[in-house]
């Protein structure tokens, strides 16, 4: 909490009309897009819901800001988004019918070298055969034969189960033995990113684009136990897509949903405190010191 904010009355008070204090079902604290879219269910299933926001507007790393110039806005955070068709939010809130679209181009990732030459992996998998090409006619078939398989199992098992609760571990390599796909997903998840890439594809420029873009979302390229990542990464994601809108249409819509099922959006409001008796949560203190009691 930046301690110059503590007991400075709000520089952008627009609710003294809001009670001092007042009961929620659930207190959400922070609008970005898991407080908008976890308050969204809740309103929906029917408890009253409040979702607490410090800053002037929802959407948290959702945000597009005039940050560099005027009249020219950044995306602060959440650049582009992958796996979005598998997330069960889409469905659930009808988003595509409130305009909800993502524009995936079909240049996803480039790699360009000193020489002049590039490579790049596009949402064609033709186009990104015809890129390997021109350095590895082996790699460009490795290529073709290998993604069908690994978006095969992405799609059929990593991406959805992302969605579902975690299963014990000996339940799981039994779920995974009873289909092929499965079988092939338990070889690759005992290999490392790097013995994945190094044994599949030879050219150094093509194993450095896969290992870069390894890397890029957070694997150590040594880690053996991981493999079942790489088909995440090139199956599926292969398609990041961006949100058109300055506070992206799917926070708009969430916040709307809350909204119309009853639930509040307290924006420019700071969680100051979390309050408990005897080690459970009873309510929440606003920045302008408005205790907001919560009944959990
Ligand atoms: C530099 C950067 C780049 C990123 N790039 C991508 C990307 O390209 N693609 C992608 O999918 N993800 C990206 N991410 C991750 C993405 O931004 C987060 O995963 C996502 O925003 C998390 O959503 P959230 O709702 O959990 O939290 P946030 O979006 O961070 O929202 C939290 C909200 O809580 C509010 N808040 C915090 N404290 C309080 C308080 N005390 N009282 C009231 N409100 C409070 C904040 O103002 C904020 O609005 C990036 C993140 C960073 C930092």
């Amino acid at each position: 909490m930046p301690k110059e904010l503590v007991g400075r009355p709000h520089p952008q008070s627009f609710f003294s009309e809001f009670p001092i204090e007042s009961e929620w079902d659930v207190v959400v604290i922070g609008a970005g897009p898991n407080g908008l879219i976890t308050a969204a269910y809740l309103a929906r299933a029917g408890l009253k819901v409040a979702l607490v926001e410090r800053r002037y507007e929802i959407g948290g790393g959702l945000a597009t800001e005039e940050i560099l110039f005027p009249g020219y806005y950044s995306n602060i955070h959440a650049v582009y988004h992958m796996m979005t068709d598998f997330m069960p939010v889409l469905r659930d809130f009808e988003l595509s019918q409130h305009g909800v679209v993502w524009i995936k181009p079909n240049q996803q990732t480039s790699m360009v070298f000193e020489d002049g030459t590039s490579l790049q992996l596009t949402r064609m998998l033709e186009d990104t055969v015809d890129s390997i090409h021109k350095f590895s006619t082996r790699d460009a078939v490795a290529f073709g034969e290998t993604l069908r398989t690994w978006r095969k199992v992405a799609r059929e098992i990593v991406a959805p189960a992302t969605y579902i609760p975690p299963m014990a571990p000996l339940d799981l390599i039994e779920a995974m033995q009873r289909t092929e796909t499965g079988e092939l997903l338990l070889e690759l998840s005992e290999q490392s990113p790097y013995e994945i890439i190094t044994n599949t594809f030879e050219n150094d420029r093509v194993q450095a684009l896969m290992l870069y873009t390894t890397c890029m979302w957070g694997l150590d390229p040594h880690e053996s136990g991981v493999g079942f990542f790489i088909p995440l990464l090139f199956g599926p994601g292969d398609e990041q897509g961006v949100l058109p809108g300055r506070v992206p249409q799917a926070g708009i819509v969430a916040g709307q949903e809350i909204i119309h099922a009853g639930g509040t959006i307290l924006d420019s409001s700071q969680v100051n405190e979390i309050t408990t008796h005897d080690g459970r949560v009873t309510g929440v203190e606003l920045w302008e010191d408005a205790p907001s009691p919560a009944t959990w």
